[in-house]
């Protein structure tokens, strides 16, 4: 970090929008699978195909606009950003560019400019020499959200992107993941000396493929112009890349030859108007946001900040709490809250698996820990009825029954394990009658080992003092 300089970073982040449709046709918005078999006469730019805006798409980007507490436009336009690259086969790109969807928003304390829709480019794979084209992704939907200029760190930075992404996954626009390009972020950064100062001259930073690259490249940024600029030089705009192996950006390329792009309005889609019934009705699609959700995590069910925090970082998670809850009543809150984040989350991060996909029904989970709760299994029970739930699916009622695990509650069982017990172990319990009160937990053991896990330890614990005192 430089402390001789002010510091000021704006963000573009693309989102790839989650709908069944592309853009401007019926093709399966689904990136990957075999190259150039989602596509057709409108998404490859053939003569005389025309466009048709998918309403689903208006839906998904009024919501995510609404998320980000932006203004929503009930006029915007369609322009042609007009430039050539082989993943491109219109020539141009239908985006929107003087009139976007929204606008005036803020995340955090950070600003938003606006939010726009624009379709997505094909992809070009490069091979031995050559370079193939693939166009499932061409004219797939997009969101550009722009942030304004009054971001100070890279922390910051990569703050903004997090909550960014939580905000969207919880409305359901989009996965957001940066990893398979469902995301991506794009940042300026310029140095000043002085808060009075005009903003420096800017870099673009590109080919940022995680948050944490985000921060990386912004560092590094804030270093090179520093230094520039420390040593009486001139920053250039331009725009620089990435590059992950060397941790350091590049230039690409500089103003002066940055294209023109000669937008106008496409003639082949009319303006998009929005009533305000519709914005509404939008609005009652929002969920409970994280910060919300949290707070009530901790007011309504009683728990720790930090458990809330950990159960509503998704919302499938939040959701699947919230589930099982309802079986296991609230006073059990905590226990499951244990359960789900320690024992769940922890099978599904070992097979790579997601919560919305996990074998366990919340109701499920939600009945073993209230067999728990009222002495029916024994904690170590439970960790094996839970290894059978999350392999078959089964409820802990079916397995338990199904293998007669229940727990030993019964005085006269519990009884008759301890007394074999003591006189299996007389050295054991001469010791104890010695005073060397350790062995009890060998004798609980033994117990436990008779009865295979099922007696209730607790209950054992007592009975094994009370019989051994009688042999004084
Ligand atoms: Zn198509």
């Amino acid at each position: 970090m430089s402390p001789d300089y002010i510091v000021t970073i704006g963000l573009e982040v693309h989102v790839h929008l989650d709908t069944k449709t592309k853009l401007f046709c019926s093709c399966p918005n689904i990136t990957g699978g075999e190259p150039n078999t989602r596509i057709c006469p409108v998404c490859t730019g053939q003569p005389g195909a025309l466009p048709v805006f998918n309403e689903r798409v208006l839906f998904q980007a009024v919501l995510a606009a609404l998320a980000i507490n932006c203004r929503i436009n009930h006029r915007s336009i369609f322009a042609r950003k007009q430039y050539f690259y082989p993943d491109m086969p219109t020539n141009y790109q239908i985006t929107q560019h003087e009139l976007p969807i929204a606008e005036k928003g803020h995340l955090g304390g950070t600003g938003i400019n606006r939010l726009h829709i624009e379709e997505d480019a094909g992809k070009l794979i490069h091979t031995g020499g050559s370079s193939l084209v693939d166009l499932n992704r061409a004219s797939a939907p997009l969101i550009e959200i722009v942030t304004e200029p009054e971001i100070t760190s890279p922390q910051e930075a990569g703050d903004f992107l997090r909550n960014l992404r939580q905000i969207l996954r919880y409305a359901g626009v989009s996965d957001c993941d940066m990893e398979k390009g469902s995301m991506r972020c794009d940042a300026n950064i310029s140095l000043r000396k002085n808060q009075d100062d005009p903003l420096g001259v800017k870099s673009e930073l590109k080919n940022l493929n995680s948050f944490r690259s985000v921060e990386m490249a912004l560092d590094y940024e804030i270093l090179r112009q520093s230094e520039i600029l420390s040593s009486g030089g001139e920053v250039i705009q331009e725009t620089r890349l990435w590059d992950e192996d060397s941790l350091r950006t590049k230039g690409m390329r500089t103003k002066e030859e940055s294209d023109d792009y000669r937008f106008f309005s496409d003639p082949d889609l009319p303006p998009l108007l929005v009533g305000e019934d519709f914005v509404e009705e939008v609005a009652t699609y929002l969920p409970e946001m994280p910060d919300a959700r949290k707070n009530r995590f901790v007011t309504e069910f009683g728990l720790s900040e930090y458990d809330a925090g950990v159960l509503t970082q998704e919302k499938d998670t939040a959701d699947y709490f919230e589930e099982a809850l309802k079986v296991c009543g609230l006073k059990q809150s905590k226990m499951l809250a244990s359960w789900l984040s320690v024992e769940v989350a922890g099978q599904l991060n070992a097979l790579g698996v997601s919560m919305s996909d996990n074998p366990v029904k919340p109701a499920h989970l939600g009945s073993l820990v209230r067999e728990i709760s009222q002495g029916n299994v024994s904690g170590t029970m439970a960790k094996d009825i839970f290894a059978e739930m999350f392999e078959t699916g089964f409820s802990p009622e079916n397995i338990i029954e199904k293998k007669g695990l229940k727990q030993i509650n019964s005085e006269d069982e519990i009884n008759a394990f301890c007394e074999k017990v003591l006189k299996d172990n007389p050295d054991l319990v001469e010791k104890y009658l010695d005073g060397k009160h350790g062995v009890l937990g060998a004798m609980v053991g033994q117990v436990m080992k008779e009865s295979r896990g099922q007696a209730n330890p607790k209950k054992v614990n007592e009975t094994l003092r009370r019989l051994i005192e009688k042999f004084q």
